[in-house]
């Protein structure tokens, strides 16, 4: 096993692998840019290395300075988190080709995954259930790409292989506007991503955003632990996260499990990741796959006892999985709600000074948040101070627990969403289960009218 990890990410998952780190007995290192200088996981850490100015560029996502503070700290292996590095293939590469280990997948796997139109290519090669659409990036010739619009049926979606975090896509309704919406969103793509290719996709009109968690480890063993709901989401970030997914037969979710776990075996996978699905009319349909531990990890720990981050630290060394699918279990429900430093109506980000921090407690309840009272939030970065993750016996025993724990919570100095959450924990639709990604954006215009 390592002797010591270095954290390349800030915020509550530095904490959160920090915590896993300390369980094991392994020493941790974290960096930070002086704008997180009394981040809660910068006072507790063994050690803590300044990479940099504020803006994420100069530090965060600055490489060399990341590895240098591995070199400096004599650190064996680098944890990325989520978001920043974490899902970048050159990084892992150069990771690996300074010396170090990255905990996660191979650069190979990580290039496959993070280009859509491969992913999807080597999803059908394994039988991973897909949105229909164009086999591959679409061509050049219009004639063609109105010929495969026909046949996939519209409404369709112009989507950009390189594209992430919800950009780089369009609806399409009718053909009259399929030729400039495949020109603009592939102008887009060359601009933001680098990478002008794009590719289409029949439009889901109300579906649900199911995923499956996957864990790999280097001995060609892959399990899948359990699927989460995220259809709780505006402008493509989700907010509230659960598991199990409310109302979908297990033996439609076994199937699609048992699917990735096999896609992993095939393509070589190694550590944690997910495969993200749209679910509607009974069907599951692949959109693509995260190649990191996710922000909603949490939900799945709770239900199926497996420490994710430990795990991944674990096969990372080249340990086996330390059970097999069938020792994997689901047990009770779990809801998660990230807590944003934003207005909770106008979705403006609230940065500032958290002059009272006061998180709940209580059975079943659990906090990550490197936030504590007089802690700054810096406005630099993403406006997510932490979550707030129930568990309970049944989904009605979870959202007891989740509005107890949110009438609990006090957060002064900066607005937060806790407002929000408090008010869909009581909303008749979400407490029935089932809604799709559509429902919140609906909801919330509907309040305004
Ligand atoms: P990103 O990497 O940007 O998150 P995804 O492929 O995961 O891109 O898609 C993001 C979101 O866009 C999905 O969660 C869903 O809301 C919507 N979306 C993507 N593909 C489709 C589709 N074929 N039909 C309907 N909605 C889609």
């Amino acid at each position: 096993m390592f002797k010591k990890i270095l954290i390349a990410n800030r915020g509550e998952i530095a904490l959160r692998v920090q915590r896993a780190c300390r369980e094991m007995g392994i020493q941790s290192v974290v960096v930070y840019s002086e704008a997180d200088r009394d981040a809660k996981y910068v006072k507790l850490a063994d050690e803590a290395v300044c990479i940099g100015p504020a803006p994420s560029a100069q530090s965060y996502l600055h490489m060399p300075a990341i590895i240098s503070a591995a070199e400096v700290t004599d650190a064996e292996a680098i944890h990325p988190g989520y978001g920043f590095l974490s899902e970048n293939a050159d990084f892992a590469e150069r990771v690996e080709q300074s010396g170090f280990t990255f905990i996660g997948p191979t650069p190979e796997s990580i290039r496959l995954m993070g280009d859509k139109v491969s992913a999807k290519q080597a999803m059908i090669k394994s039988g991973v259930p897909c949105v229909p659409g164009s086999d591959g990036a679409l061509p050049d010739d219009p004639k063609e790409i109105i010929r495969i619009a026909r046949s996939v049926g519209y409404p369709v979606i112009i989507k950009a292989a390189g594209g992430g975090g919800g950009r780089g896509m369009r609806v399409v309704h009718t053909e009259a506007a399929l030729i400039h919406a495949v020109q603009t969103t592939k102008a887009e793509a060359g601009a933001a991503f680098g990478n002008p290719e794009v590719y289409m996709e029949k439009f889901l009109e109300h579906p649900r955003h199911v995923e499956i968690q996957i864990l790999a480890d280097q001995h060609k063993n892959a399990v899948w632990l359990g699927e989460r709901d995220c259809s709780m989401q505006r402008r493509h970030q989700k907010i509230i996260e659960e598991a199990p997914a409310p109302g979908i037969p297990r033996r439609l979710i076994e199937k699609v499990g048992d699917r990735c776990a096999a896609a992993c075996k095939k393509i070589g996978y190694r550590g944690a990741g997910t495969f993200e699905f749209l679910y509607e009319n009974g069907e599951f349909y692949f959109i693509e796959m995260n190649t990191r531990v996710q922000v909603e990890h949490p939900v799945t720990e709770l239900t199926s006892g497996v420490d994710i981050v430990q795990m991944q630290i674990r096969v990372a060394a080249g340990e086996k999985l330390p059970f097999t699918q069938r020792q994997v279990e689901s047990r009770g429900h779990a809801i998660e709600c990230r807590i944003n430093a934003e207005d909770p109506v106008k979705f403006i980000p609230s940065p500032g000074r958290i002059t009272m921090w006061h998180p709940p407690g209580g059975p079943g309840v659990r906090v990550d948040s490197h936030a504590y009272t007089n802690y700054f939030v810096p406005p630099n970065y993403d406006s997510m101070i932490g979550k707030i993750i129930v568990h309970g016996d049944t989904r009605e025993q979870a959202l007891a627990r989740m509005r107890t724990a949110l009438s609990e919570t006090v957060i002064e100095g900066i607005q937060t969403n806790i407002p929000l959450h408090r008010e869909l924990m009581v909303d008749a639709k979400f407490i029935e289960g089932g809604t799709d990604i559509h429902y919140l954006e609906n909801w919330m215009a509907a309040r305004k009218r």
